[in-house]
C-alpha cells in the first residue's frame, strides 16, 4: 500500500497536533481539522488548565518528533512538593532521591503552538481550524463538519480517521450512536471539580512563592494546587467537591462566603491571590472524570487516540504524558505492521489499552493522596525513606511515583503492580514500627525488598493482576 493515504484527525489539542506531525514525518498526506479557533492567533485558554506538568513519557515523544530544543525553554523544573498547612508553615517533598530527576511546568497554548507550527512546516500537512466534528459514518469513512466561519456544512472522506478530540470526542460518540458493533464505553465523573485563578508575579517580574515547586494547599475534602509560569505568575488551582460539605461551588456564591473560605483554609494563599473576586465568579468551573471504552478503534478506518480513547483525571499530571506516549506506541507498532491498518490498530490496542487503564486508576489514587495523604504522618515516613532508598540505591530503588513519571521503559501497568505492592508493604513495615531507622540502609532495602515480593506473591495467589 502507498504512503500517500490520507489521514484526517479529528483535533488539533496536544495529542492531534503531535499524531498529525509523526504522520506528516512518515510520508502522509495529512488532515487536520479543530473545532476551535488558531490558539496562535486567538487567546483562547482563559481559565481552562494554562499550564501542565510535562515529564519524561511526554518529553520522550516530544524527543521523537524531533523538537526537544524547542520545548526546553520553555519548561520551569519542579523536583518536589511544597505543601502549605493551614497555619501556613511549609514542607518540601522531593518526587524523587535521584539527581536530575524532576517534572516540569509548561504551558498548555505554548505546546500546543510549538507542535502545530512544527506540523505545518510539513507540505503534507493541511490545517482546518474552527471546524467541528459533528459525527462521523464509520461505515463510509467521512467525517462531518460544521464550520463556524462560513457556517457550511462539510463532508470529507479519507482512508484513516482518528478521533484526537479529546474527552467529548465526536468519533466516540459516533461509535456507540451508530451501533454497528459491540462498543463499550463508561465515563465517571468526580463528584470535584476545580476552577482556576492566579497568583500574578511580583512587582519585579519575579514569581512571589518558590517556582521551583509545585505548591499544594492540601485539606482533605478540598485542595489547592500551584504551578509556576515563565511570567513569574502561578496558575492556581481549586478542587472542591460541587455540592458536598461546608463549603462547595454551589454554596460559594458571594465573595464574602469566597473569602471566609479561603480566609480559614487557605490564609497564605489567600494574600497571594488579588483578583479573587473576579477569577473566582468569571473563570468557569471544569468537570473531571475518567473514560474508558473498548476497541478504541473500528476496522482498518477509524480509531481514537489520546483523551478521546482514555481521559483521565489530572492527578498524578500525566493525562498529556500518556497522549504523547500513545504516540510513541502507535508509532511502534505502525512501523511493524505499516500497510495493513486493522492489523496496526488491533497490535496498538493491544499493546496500549492496560496501561492506559492503569494510569487510569492511579490517577484516582494520586487524587486522595495528594488532598489527603499527603499530610499524614505515616505518608510523610514512607516519602521520607523512599527518598533515602533512591538517594542510596539509584539503580535498585523506584517508588510508584518514580516509576510512572520518570521510568518511561516500565509501563504504566507494571508500574501500578509494583507501585502499589511497594507502598502497601512500606506503610505496613512504618505502621508496624518494624522498620528501624538506626539500622543500615541496605537492611531496610532489604526489608522493603522482602515484604513487597511477598505482596505481590499474595497478590499473584488471590488472582490479582
Ligand atoms: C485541570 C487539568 C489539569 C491537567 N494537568 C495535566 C498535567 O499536569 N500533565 C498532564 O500530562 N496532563 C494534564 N492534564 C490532562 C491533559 O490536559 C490531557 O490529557 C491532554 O490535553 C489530552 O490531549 P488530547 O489532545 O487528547 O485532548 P485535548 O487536549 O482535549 O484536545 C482535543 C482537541 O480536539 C478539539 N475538539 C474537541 N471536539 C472537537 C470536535 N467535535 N471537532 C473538532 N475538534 C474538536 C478541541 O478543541 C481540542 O483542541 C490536565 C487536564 C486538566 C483538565
Amino acid at each position: 500500500m502507498s504512503k500517500k493515504e490520507h489521514i484526517l484527525i479529528i483535533g488539533a489539542g496536544l495529542c492531534g497536533s503531535m499524531l498529525a506531525l509523526r504522520m506528516a514525518q512518515r510520508g502522509y498526506k495529512v488532515s487536520l481539522y479543530e473545532g476551535r479557533p488558531d490558539l496562535r492567533t486567538t487567546n483562547i485558554s482563559a481559565g481552562r488548565s494554562i499550564n501542565l506538568a510535562l515529564s519524561d513519557r511526554g518529553l520522550r515523544a516530544i524527543n521523537m518528533v524531533g523538537i526537544t530544543d524547542k520545548v526546553l525553554p520553555y519548561c520551569i523544573p519542579m523536583y518536589g512538593r511544597l505543601m502549605h498547612d493551614i497555619q501556613g508553615n511549609t514542607f518540601v517533598s522531593n518526587y524523587s532521591g535521584r539527581e536530575g530527576e524532576y517534572i516540569n511546568s509548561m504551558s498548555r497554548g505554548t505546546l500546543n503552538a510549538l507542535l502545530l507550527t512544527e506540523a505545518e512546516k510539513h507540505v503534507n500537512v493541511n490545517i482546518h481550524f474552527n471546524k467541528k466534528c459533528t459525527g462521523v459514518d464509520i461505515e463510509k469513512n467521512v467525517a462531518k463538519f460544521k464550520c463556524y466561519t462560513s457556517k457550511e456544512k462539510l463532508e470529507i472522506s479519507a482512508d484513516v480517521i482518528f478521533g484526537a478530540d479529546g474527552a467529548g470526542s465526536a468519533l466516540r460518540k459516533s461509535y456507540y450512536l451508530e451501533k454497528k458493533f459491540l462498543f463499550s464505553h463508561s465515563q465517571n465523573f468526580l463528584t470535584h471539580g476545580y476552577k482556576e485563578l492566579e497568583i500574578p508575579a511580583d512587582n519585579n517580574g519575579k514569581h512571589r512563592i518558590s517556582k521551583d515547586h509545585l505548591h499544594i494547599w492540601p485539606r482533605g475534602q478540598y485542595m489547592l494546587i500551584a504551578l509556576p509560569n515563565l511570567d513569574g505568575s502561578f496558575t492556581v488551582t481549586l478542587f472542591l467537591s460541587y455540592e458536598e460539605g461546608e463549603y462547595n461551588f454551589n454554596n460559594l456564591t458571594t465573595i464574602e462566603k469566597v473569602t471566609e473560605f479561603f480566609e480559614s483554609q487557605f490564609p497564605d494563599a489567600l494574600a497571594l491571590i488579588p483578583d479573587l473576586k473576579n477569577e473566582f465568579f468569571n473563570n468557569p468551573t471544569g468537570a473531571l472524570g475518567t473514560v474508558k471504552c473498548y476497541p478504541w478503534y473500528y476496522e482498518g478506518k477509524t480509531m481514537l487516540i489520546g483523551d478521546a480513547a482514555h481521559a483521565i483525571v489530572p492527578f498524578y499530571g500525566q493525562g498529556m504524558n500518556a497522549s504523547f506516549e500513545d504516540i510513541i506506541v502507535f508509532d511502534e507498532v505502525l512501523e511493524q505492521h505499516e500497510g495493513d491498518w486493522k492489523a496496526t490498530f488491533k497490535a496498538y490496542q493491544e499493546a496500549r489499552k492496560k496501561d492506559t487503564d492503569a494510569i487510569a486508576d492511579l490517577a484516582i489514587d494520586n487524587y486522595y493522596e495528594m488532598r489527603d495523604h499527603v499530610a499524614n504522618p505515616f505518608f510523610k515516613e514512607k516519602r521520607k525513606l523512599e527518598m533515602e532508598l533512591e538517594k542510596a540505591f539509584p539503580d535498585t530503588y523506584f517508588s510508584k511515583y518514580s516509576m510512572v513519571t520518570f521510568n518511561e521503559d516500565i509501563n504504566y501497568a507494571k508500574a501500578m503492580k509494583i507501585g502499589r505492592a511497594q507502598d502497601k508493604a512500606l506503610l505496613n513495615l512504618i505502621a508496624d514500627k518494624e522498620i528501624d531507622t538506626s539500622r543500615d540502609i541496605k537492611t531496610i532495602l532489604d526489608q522493603v525488598q522482602k515484604e513487597t515480593n511477598d505482596i505481590l506473591e499474595e497478590d499473584k495467589i488471590a488472582g490479582l493482576k
